[in-house]
């Protein structure tokens, strides 16, 4: 069998989109490898995100130069978002790289590396191309958790951001190849699935007839034997009563919601494009809240876009601590080329972008520590996915809250059980808890 090593940067998509191209290259007889050296072909799965996702990825292409001049027969491919955004400047600063191609080609693959390998000069293809769910299955079969992707692309617009160039136009899968891709994925031992999109809270609206994500969840959580579902990421711009009203009542829906503030000021979410004021986006987290008390809430929030002022900064921190996440993704505003915001006039310096940078994490640190400290004494459900980084003796698991608690089971409880665990410390990355009985289980409210 021919070697595929495969290096994936950035999202949790970009995670399914490499699982999916291991799975067709498989079809084609190539097996993956962790050795670069050993590989016929290398494929980087790349984010365009941010210009420092860009920069490592030219930096990764530098250091395979010399094996490419070592074995000129090896194929090395850039695919994804900067694939898709910049393929005249990956051929021009990396030569070495023989294909490119965005997600849009995907389903090719397997075509495109044979073209690669047969023609011996660059193969490119970024064009937009048929939806297709693929099928092929990821070679590691044995996992607890999944991601699946239920739609593609994104039409919001937001001035900051490029992921409209780079993945295209929002299209959803059917629910019948979503519910039939869980479904195999259970069959294979799989307890807990992540449904993924750009705008997940838009899915279906596109299709015919049209649906949404709350018929999705009810399809989905029909599955026999999956145990949990979680779904990312939401806009708060199609946040709709009928989705809040299902994580109350679709039993299999975790209490976690990650909502993308990116500004707590109204001047900076509009210049943003954003769609929402902050006084919309606290009555979503309160009506959120009030279905599923037990909520727990994380979010990005990006510091230093052009012209925000030091009180447009102090409304973000405000409502950071207003909404008490358990979890904050803070971004530097990193100018993307072609985007409305890359052109405003009012750029900060990095100076400022570190600066706030380190305040909104110290003020996310301390109000994630006091939801931490909230749960401490609680009994809480767990899914025991694996040993605990630390401590090789303890096993570790996720809360329906998608908190990370580490405890002694040893002998009691295997990888891929549920059990209920008390919270007895609560530490600044994870929980520490003792095995106990369902007496009272916080994240386990339906
Ligand atoms: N589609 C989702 C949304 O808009 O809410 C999130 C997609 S993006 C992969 C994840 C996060 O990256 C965004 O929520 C935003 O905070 C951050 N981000 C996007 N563009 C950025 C930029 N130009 N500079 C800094 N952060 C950015």
């Amino acid at each position: 069998m021919a070697k595929l090593h495969l290096i994936t940067y950035g999202c949790q998509m970009n995670e399914y989109d490499s699982e999916r191209v291991a799975g067709l290259l498989r079809e084609r007889a190539y097996e993956l490898t962790d050795d670069a050296t050993a590989a016929d072909v290398i494929l980087l799965n790349t984010c365009a995100i941010r210009e420092k996702a860009e920069e490592k990825v030219f930096s990764k292409l530098g250091e395979l130069k010399s094996l490419k001049a070592a074995r000129p027969d090896l194929v090395i491919g850039v695919m994804g978002c900067m694939a898709q955004l910049q393929q005249a400047t990956v051929l021009r600063r990396a030569p070495q790289v023989d294909l490119v191609f965005g997600s849009p080609a995907i389903a090719r693959v397997g075509e495109l590396v044979e073209r690669a390998r047969r023609e011996g000069r660059p193969v490119l293809e970024t064009g937009e191309a048929p939806l297709v769910k693929i099928t092929a299955k990821p070679p590691v079969v044995d996992r607890l958790k999944a991601f699946v992707t239920v739609m593609e692309g994104c039409e919001k617009h937001c001035t900051f951001c490029v992921v409209p160039r780079t993945r295209g136009r929002e299209r959803s899968h059917e629910p019948a190849a979503i519910v039939a891709e869980v479904e195999g994925l259970v069959a294979e031992g799989c307890r807990e699935v992540t449904l993924l999109g750009q705008t997940v809270n838009a899915y279906g609206r596109d299709l015919t007839p049209p649906t949404d994500l709350a018929e999705l969840l009810a399809r989905v959580n029909d599955v026999a034997g999956l145990e949990r579902i979680r779904f990312t990421t939401s806009n708060p711009y199609n946040l709709t009563p009928k989705l809040i009203r299902a994580m109350r009542e679709v039993p299999k829906v975790c209490e976690w919601f990650h909502l993308p503030l990116q500004s707590g000021s109204d001047r900076v979410l509009d210049r943003m494009n954003r769609g929402y004021t902050r006084g919309r986006y606290l009555e979503l987290v309160d009506a959120l809240r009030q279905a599923e008390p037990a909520m727990a809430f994380s979010t990005d929030v990006i510091v230093g876009f052009p012209g925000e002022t030091e009180a447009d900064f102090e409304a973000t921190l405000e409502l950071i601590e207003r909404v008490a996440y358990d979890n904050v993704f803070v971004f530097r505003y990193s100018p993307r080329p072609g985007t409305p915001a890359a052109a405003m006039a009012e750029q900060l310096g990095d100076d400022v972008k570190a600066d706030r940078n380190r305040r909104a994490l110290e003020v996310a640190q301390r109000v994630g520590a006091q939801r931490s400290a909230r749960l401490t004494g609680r009994t809480m459900e767990v899914l025991v996915d694996g040993t605990s980084r630390r401590n090789a003796r303890e096993l570790s698991g996720r809360t329906r809250c998608n908190r990370v608690v580490n405890f002694d089971g040893r002998g009691r409880v295997a990888v891929g059980d549920i059990v209920h665990v008390r919270v007895t410390d609560a530490l600044p990355h994870s929980l520490r808890g003792t095995l106990t009985t369902p007496e009272e289980a916080v994240c386990w409210s339906k």
